[in-house]
């Protein structure tokens, strides 16, 4: 599955320790290294450096994607305008299909332009996809109220409750002590 959906969501950081300060670390992408961020979060390069309004039009995808993923964790219906808006995502994005020969055909779906409207379409198009064609209910927010990390929850029994084992360990440890102080 293409999470490059995920990726974005959890630009929005928080601590999962409760200690540093949150953190939009789509800023970064306007320092030094932000290819290599790049190239990490959605496995892309040959793109010019984001200005700061390409920085904000990835924080407006950012908020919808937050939103409609608030209300399928929520189980609540997702509102028709939030639908609309990421289908202008994925109009503003066209691909056309082409095929190659080598040894074999190889037919593949390559952008018209590559550029930054472009990768906002191909996260759109992640996302769009996970609702068209995945288990919504895995869909899940990290029960740590600290971390809040947005994931796909892949386990057989679909009951992960954290992001990750620091977060369930640091939990364990919070429950155990609170059970003893009331104990
Ligand atoms: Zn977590």
């Amino acid at each position: 599955m293409d999470m490059s959906w995920q990726v974005l969501i959890n630009t929005d950081w928080h601590d999962y320790r409760g200690i540093a300060k949150d953190e939009d670390r789509l800023l970064k992408l306007l320092k030094p290294g932000w290819e290599s961020l790049l190239q990490d979060w959605w496995n892309i390069e040959g793109l010019e450096q984001p200005k700061p309004e390409v920085i904000g039009a990835l924080q407006q995808l950012r908020t919808l994607l937050q939103r409609i993923t608030g209300d399928m964790i929520r189980g609540r219906e997702i509102a028709k305008h939030d639908l609309d808006e990421l289908n202008s995502y994925l109009k503003h994005a066209p691909s056309y299909l082409l095929l190659t020969h080598e040894e074999d055909f190889t037919l593949q779906r390559v952008p018209c332009s590559s550029d930054w409207t472009w990768l906002l379409g191909q996260i759109a198009a992640s996302f769009a996809t996970l609702l068209a064609k995945h288990d919504l209910t895995r869909v899940k927010q990290c029960s740590n109220p600290n971390c809040r990390w947005i994931y796909y929850d892949e386990s057989n029994s679909k009951r992960r409750s954290w992001c990750d084992d620091d977060c369930a360990n640091m939990m364990r440890v919070r429950r155990f002590r609170e059970r003893h102080r009331l104990a």
